[in-house]
């Protein structure tokens, strides 16, 4: 993983232009472009989106234009139907793991629809609907791209938000009524699937589909999923549909209600060990949406052996406290997993629309985007927030 890519993770993504300048080969205007581009206000051009923008740490967002990046042979332009929030928007608003480069528009499990395609472009046509995730570029050159992982790109990922083009433009999300960007990250909607539920596939349901699937999930699977939240939700569909039995696992005894509706076998309160002791030793796989108590000891009285721990969750800290005998001698493995290349998200939508995945989600009109975040910060979402335009 590059400085880049670890920097953005962590949403440290406003030191780029120091590191853009010393170590990537940019056109020189693009570089002096950093340093002059500024946002505008009361634009009426064209070539401006009307973007919901935090300024500051925490700050609530206003309604600001922006200038749009050039349009060129690979660029899509859509008007958004809608947009996911994610807590990674909620996290870059609040300079959560990192200083944000204000100002700033989130957003990014977008749905639009095509109103441009430039001349190189194929997969989508004027009228299309199309998606978005986190992602909107990467290097095409590393062993990562050139092997269809791009979300592993070692080199050049470009974030949909709080980043910049390689011409040096900022990067605008979808709290907003335009996106522009290139050809190769977004998607087309199937038809069978509803904009608010393919928004937020986008980037939860890919960050949960495309593990299960990188890890061998079908039938004679096993999977308990911690966490039945946002992640969790799709988490259980997915591997319900693939085949496997599955016991969701969280703090609350209400969402044995909706664990039930979303077709998991059990649902397991954790730290109940009367509800829990009846599954050690059957698990093939964790998924770990949320990592909820943080003992090891557990997780691997859960796995059978050669069973698999899935890390999708980003806690804070870090995480310690694993017994090497445990692990060694039960033949353990421990996986990360980061949100999913485009042929994953190309192929979680055909798999929802196919298989019945659905998100479950409060929808908010996109000029509610305020009440609709404090909403997420809150944890009351069942289980996505979706705002429609
Ligand atoms: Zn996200
Ligand atoms: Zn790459």
């Amino acid at each position: 993983m590059s400085v880049f890519t670890k920097l953005t993770l962590l949403g440290l993504a406003s030191l780029r232009p120091q590191i853009v300048r010393s170590t990537i080969k940019l056109p020189r205007f693009a570089t002096s472009s950093l340093l002059r581009r500024n946002y505008s206000t009361g634009s009426t051009d064209n070539e401006t989106l009307s973007g919901w923008a935090c300024f500051e740490k925490g700050g609530p967002l206003i309604k600001s234009e922006f200038p749009l990046t050039n349009f060129g042979d690979d660029s899509i332009d859509l008007d958004i139907i809608c947009c996911g929030i994610c807590g990674t928007d909620v996290h870059c608003i609040d300079s959560g793991w990192g200083p944000t480069n204000y100002p700033m528009v989130a957003g990014h499990e977008i749905v639009g629809r095509v109103t441009r395609v430039g001349k190189n472009v194929k997969h989508l046509k004027v009228g299309d609907r199309a998606g978005v995730g986190c992602q909107c570029g990467s290097c095409k050159k590393c062993t990562s791209c050139l092997d269809k992982k791009e979300n592993i790109c070692e080199d050049r990922v470009v974030w949909t938000f709080n980043d910049y083009w390689d011409n040096g433009d900022k990067t605008y999300g979808g709290f907003a009524d335009k996106w522009r960007g290139e050809k190769e990250f977004a998607f087309k909607i199937p038809d069978k699937l509803s904009s608010v539920d393919a928004s937020s596939i986008l980037c939860g349901g890919v960050t949960t589909f495309a593990p299960l699937k990188r890890y061998g999930v079908g039938a004679g699977s096993k999977v308990a999923v911690l966490g039945l939240g946002g992640l969790g939700h799709f988490g259980v569909q997915w591997a319900k549909a693939m085949g496997a039995k599955v016991v969701a696992y969280d703090m609350v005894p209400e969402k044995a209600k909706d664990a039930k509706l979303l077709g998991c076998d059990d649902y397991v309160l954790v730290n109940n060990s009367k509800e829990a002791e009846p599954h050690y030793n059957s698990f093939t796989h964790i998924l770990a949406t949320k990592i909820l108590n943080k003992n090891w000891d557990e997780y691997f009285k859960m796995l059978k052996k050669n069973g698999t721990f899935i890390v999708c969750d980003i806690p804070e800290v870090p995480l310690s406290g694993i017994n090497a005998l445990e692990m060694a001698s039960k033949q353990i493995n421990i996986a990360g997993t980061f949100i999913g290349a485009p042929s994953d998200i190309e192929e979680s939508l055909s798999f929802a629309a196919e298989n019945g995945v659905r998100t479950w989600a409060n929808e908010f009109p996109m000029s509610k985007v305020n009440e609709a975040i404090e909403y997420v910060r809150e944890g009351r979402p069942k289980f996505r927030a979706v705002l429609v335009n």
